[in-house]
C-alpha cells in the first residue's frame, strides 16, 4: 500500500467504473474526487451479472467491493445449477406445444455460475464504501483546460470550475471526456448502433414460475432463435426475474441522443412472432408499456488510445460494448484494479509520472477491452443463429462460447496488474531519457 500522494485525481462519472475506481484509489490513500452530472448516484432498475474475472477484480480493488457484491448477489436457486452460467434453449422449438419445462440444448458453466445483482442495490452498497464528501453532484463536465502551473481546470455546465492534477473519464458510452480527448469530429467521439435493441423487464418470480416452470424461472436461461434471443436470470435474492429480450433490427436507430424509446408489449410480441411458448409467455409477463434499449458500442470506430497527457478514459467511456458476453461492467472493474495499481505505484509522483501511468494503462488494457467489443458482437449473432460459420449448429455455438468465455473469465488480474506496472517501467524510462 502506498503512503499517499501529493496529487489529486478527478473522476468524471459515478457509475460502476467510476465508483469502483474511486473506492480502489481511496483505499490506497490517493486523494480523489468524483464529479457526477446527476443529483445523486443512481443506476437503472435492471440486472447485471458478473463472471469470475470480475469477482477477482473486485477483490483486487478492495475486499469491501466483493463483500458488497456478495450481499446483493443472487445465484441460480437450484444447487445443481450453482456453476451454470446459462442453460441454452431452443426458443424457436416448434414441437413444444405449451409453456413449461423445456430441455436445454447445451449448458455453459464456470466456477461461480450465474451471479447477478440488481444494479441499483449494488450501487447503493458501493456508495457506502466512500466518504460522503468525496462526490460532487450536478457537475456535468463541459470542457477541460490546461491551467496555469501543472493544474487541469474542469469546467462544468452549471458554470462552476475545479482544479485537479489528473482527469479520469468514466462518464459512460456517450463520454464527454472521450470527445474532449479526440475532438467532437473524430469518428470515435460517438458510439454506433449495432442494429440490435432490447426490451427489459423485471417480473415477480412466482408469476415467472407459473409461466415457464420452476427450473427455467429460478435458474438462468438463454432462449436462442433466428434474429432474436431472450436471457433471464433471477435477481433480488430470487424474488425477481430479470428478462432481457434482444431483437436484430433492419432499420437505423432514429435518434442518437436518446438510446431508449417507448414501446408496447405488443411490439415485443410482434418481433418474436413464431417463437416457442416459453419465450412468448415470458414476454407476456412484462409491463404493457415498455422501453426499447438501443444497443450501441464502440466497435465500428474503436478509440485509438485511452490516454492523452493527464487525461484517461476507462469503462464504457473507452470500450462500451454490446452486452452479449455479460462482461462490460466486469471489464470496468478490471480497469479500476489496473488503474489503481498504476497510480499507487510508489514511482508515480509527478505530472510526468501520471502521464506515464496513463500511457501504461492504455498499453495494458486496450487490446483486451477492444477484443471484448468485437467478440460480443459475434456472440450476440451466434445466439441468433446469424454468426458466420456457426448458423444454428448448437455444437459449434457451444464450443465458440466456451472458447471466448475462458478468455474473459480466466483472466488473472494479479498478472494483469503486474504486466501494467512492467509497462509503467518502460513508460517512465522513456519519459526520463
Ligand atoms: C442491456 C445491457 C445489459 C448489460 N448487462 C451486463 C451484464 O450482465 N454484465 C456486465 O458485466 N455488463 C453488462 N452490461 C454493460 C454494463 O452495463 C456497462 O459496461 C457498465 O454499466 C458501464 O459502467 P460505466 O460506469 O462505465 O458507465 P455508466 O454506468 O454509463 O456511468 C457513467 C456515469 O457518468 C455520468 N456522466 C455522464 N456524462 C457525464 C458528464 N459529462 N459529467 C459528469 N458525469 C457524467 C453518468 O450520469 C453516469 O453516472 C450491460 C449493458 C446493457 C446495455
Amino acid at each position: 500500500m502506498s503512503k499517499g500522494k501529493d496529487f489529486e485525481v478527478a473522476i468524471i462519472g459515478g457509475g460502476i467504473a467510476g465508483l469502483t475506481l474511486a473506492i480502489a484509489l481511496n483505499h490506497r490513500n490517493i486523494p480523489v474526487k468524483i464529479y457526477e452530472q446527476a443529483p445523486k448516484f443512481g443506476e437503472i432498475g435492471a440486472g447485471v451479472s458478473f463472471s469470475p474475472n470480475a469477482v477477482r477484480a473486485m477483490k483486487k480493488c478492495h475486499e469491501g467491493i466483493y463483500q458488497a457484491f456478495e450481499r446483493v448477489c443472487t445465484r441460480n436457486e437450484w444447487s445443481s445449477k450453482h456453476n451454470v452460467w446459462f442453460d441454452y434453449l431452443n426458443g424457436y422449438d416448434k414441437t413444444l406445444k405449451k409453456s413449461g419445462h423445456q430441455e436445454a440444448v447445451f449448458t455453459i458453466s464456470n466456477s461461480i455460475g450465474q451471479s447477478g445483482v440488481h444494479r441499483a442495490l449494488f450501487l447503493e452498497e458501493l456508495v457506502k464504501l466512500l466518504p460522503s464528501d468525496m462526490a460532487h453532484f450536478g457537475k456535468r463536465l463541459n470542457h477541460i483546460e490546461d491551467g496555469k502551473g501543472s493544474k487541469l481546470v474542469m469546467h462544468f455546465e452549471d458554470g462552476s470550475k475545479a482544479e485537479t492534477d489528473a482527469v479520469i473519464g468514466s462518464d459512460g458510452i456517450k463520454s464527454m471526456v472521450r470527445q474532449i480527448v479526440f475532438g467532437k469530429d473524430h469518428p470515435c467521439a460517438y458510439p454506433t448502433y449495432t442494429y440490435k435493441y432490447a426490451y427489459r423487464g423485471l417480473v415477480e418470480m412466482d408469476k415467472a414460475v407459473a409461466a415457464v416452470g420452476e427450473e427455467r424461472a429460478k435458474n438462468s436461461c438463454m432462449h436462442m432463435g433466428p434474429n432474436n434471443h431472450v436471457l433471464t436470470f433471477p435477481v433480488n435474492h430470487g424474488k425477481i426475474l430479470n428478462i432481457v429480450a434482444f431483437h436484430t433490427a433492419q432499420t437505423d436507430w432514429p435518434d442518437y441522443q436518446r438510446l431508449t424509446r417507448p414501446a408496447k408489449q405488443q411490439d415485443a410480441l410482434k418481433d418474436f412472432e413464431g417463437y416457442g411458448p416459453n419465450v412468448i409467455e415470458l414476454l407476456k409477463l412484462t409491463k404493457p408499456d415498455l422501453d426499447i434499449w438501443a444497443i450501441f458500442d464502440l466497435g465500428t470506430h474503436p478509440v485509438p488510445q485511452f490516454n492523452k497527457g493527464r487525461i484517461c478514459i476507462v469503462g464504457d467511456a473507452s470500450h462500451a460494448t454490446s452486452p452479449h458476453h455479460g462482461a462490460g461492467a466486469g471489464f470496468c472493474i478490471e480497469d479500476s484494479a489496473v488503474m489503481a495499481a498504476l497510480l499507487s505505484d510508489k514511482r508515480v509522483q509527478t505530472s510526468e509520472d501520471i502521464e506515464a501511468a496513463f500511457a501504461a494503462f492504455d498499453s495494458n488494457r486496450r487490446e483486451r477491452c477492444q477484443w471484448l467489443v468485437q467478440s460480443s458482437r459475434f456472440i450476440g449473432d451466434a445466439y441468433e443463429w446469424r454468426a458466420p460459420g456457426l448458423k444454428d449448429d448448437f455444437k459449434k455455438i457451444e464450443s465458440e462460447i466456451n472458447r471466448r468465455n475462458s478468455i474473459i473469465g480466466d483472466f488473472d488480474i494479479d498478472q494483469g496488474c503486474k504486466d501494467a506496472t512492467d509497462e509503467l517501467t518502460k513508460h517512465l524510462d522513456r519519459a526520463r531519457l
